[in-house]
């Protein structure tokens, strides 16, 4: 544990730099905020925050990150491969339900690379995104691994529980009970957005409902065409997955959709609101959301700007908050998750920290290396373990627990110049 004790002590100096920091240059958010951007690792002092990608601008700013598509090629079907175990689920009476007291993994992605080619084409930020994000084909694969190793996916709101303790409500962690040899699993989506940059470099436009109502994507191709699909995005893709194989799926859980507010929701402009378009944006959104909801998938807030909640003020923190209630809230319904952006944090003690809880926020999530949960004064701390280019490209023995990283990188896709030095 040499390198956490370093990681702590690097995490400390940080903590102090950004401290003077702060003090010297208050009041410029934005500023400190895309210095982040590039190096993302130092100003944390931890080891991953995949979330720099995507820059906070609230008013009016844009981030850029990105990725691309890569379509369907046959991913579809690939799940298939083992139709031969799958089905447990189906009669959920049979299974025996037992507590489970181990580590809770928390995994997470950004919206998948559905054009690599637009992804990938040697602009500035190319390398954000081969950093930060994942082709269609690793998602499926990392799946299927997770599958193998009997993890089950569950809802994030399994882990806690309002009890009332001497006249007052207290949350607590609850015990969980799961079907006898599983391992729980939650999944959550950063920035499900569909920001401009995320658009330009090979992401999807938006969900949408097809004709039968059901989850669908919709992207123009990098042939200008527009295109209707299942096969390029997480949700569809989990969606299917879970069919054929019930039993990775406890009642249903799918993961957690973190959703900031800046530039709207799941791909509708809801922010815009002096849009003449803006009630028919809300109301298609509105239509995606609860079809999502009854699928089984939850939401989070991932802050209405993107902010890093370590380095702006107390004020900011809650006036984002605000706001996020206002313009995503109120869309998705009441959430008790918070989903850092940057992979930052707060502390309990921390004026900050109380204001997330009194927002009614019970379970903070931030990044880290291993799974990490420790409960606080009314709110459930959690780590997740970011599954980007980064952890699979760099650091294969850290996610040996979950896939092998080696086997599952798009070789095709990612350019060569950011796999040197990988053994396939
Ligand atoms: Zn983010």
């Amino acid at each position: 544990m040499y390198r956490m004790e370093q990681k702590k002590v690097l995490h400390i100096i940080a903590s102090l730099v950004l401290v003077i920091m702060t003090l010297s240059i208050s009041g410029c958010v934005n500023i400190l905020d895309s210095s982040s951007q590039t190096t993302p690792d130092v100003v944390e002092g931890r080891d991953i925050e995949i979330d720099v990608i995507e820059g906070d601008k609230v008013d009016g700013e844009e981030d850029k990150v990105d990725e691309d598509k890569n379509d369907d090629e046959g991913k579809g079907e690939r799940e298939d491969n083992e139709d031969g175990d799958l089905d447990i689920g189906g009669d959920r009476q049979d299974i025996k339900l037992v507590p489970y007291s181990g580590p809770v993994q928390h995994i997470f992605f950004h919206p998948l690379i559905a054009y690599p080619e637009l992804t990938f084409d040697g602009d500035a930020q190319e390398k954000g995104f081969n950093d930060y994000f994942v082709t269609i084909d690793e998602f499926n694969k990392v799946i299927q691994s997770l599958y193998e190793k009997d993890f089950i996916l569950i809802d994030i709101n399994l882990l806690i529980e309002e009890v009332e303790e001497d006249g007052k409500k207290v949350v607590k962690r609850r015990e969980l009970m799961l079907p006898e040899g599983k391992k729980p699993l939650i999944i959550s989506i950063d920035d499900m957005n569909y920001y401009e940059y995320m658009r330009e470099n090979g992401m999807i436009y938006k969900l949408i409902l097809d004709d039968k109502g059901q989850i669908a994507t919709y992207s123009i191709t990098p042939e200008g065409e527009e295109r209707v699909a299942y096969d390029n995005e997480i949700i569809p893709l989990l969606d299917r997955f879970v069919e054929r194989h019930p039993d990775f799926s406890f009642n249903g859980a799918k993961g957690v959709i973190a959703l900031t507010g800046y530039e709207g929701v799941l791909g509708y402009r809801t922010n815009e609101i002096d849009s003449p378009n803006f009630e028919k944006e809300k109301e298609e959104a509105l239509l995606v959301i609860n079809k999502l909801k009854e699928m089984g998938w939850t939401f989070a807030s991932h802050g209405y700007g993107h902010r890093d909640a370590a380095r702006i003020s107390l004020e900011a923190l809650v006036k984002d908050t605000e706001r996020w209630k206002v313009e995503v809230g109120s869309l998705v319904g009441p959430t008790k998750t918070y989903i850092y952006p940057y992979g930052s944090r707060v502390l309990p003690g921390d004026p900050k920290f109380q204001s997330l809880v009194d927002a009614g926020f019970q379970i903070l999530c931030a990044v880290g290396s291993q799974a990490y949960e420790k409960m606080g004064p009314n709110a459930l701390m959690q780590d997740r373990r970011h599954i980007d280019g980064i952890g699979l490209i760099q650091q294969r023995e850290r996610f040996l627990d979950l896939f092998d990283s080696y086997k599952l990188i798009d070789y095709d896709k990612r350019p060569e110049k950011y796999l040197e030095g990988i053994k396939k």
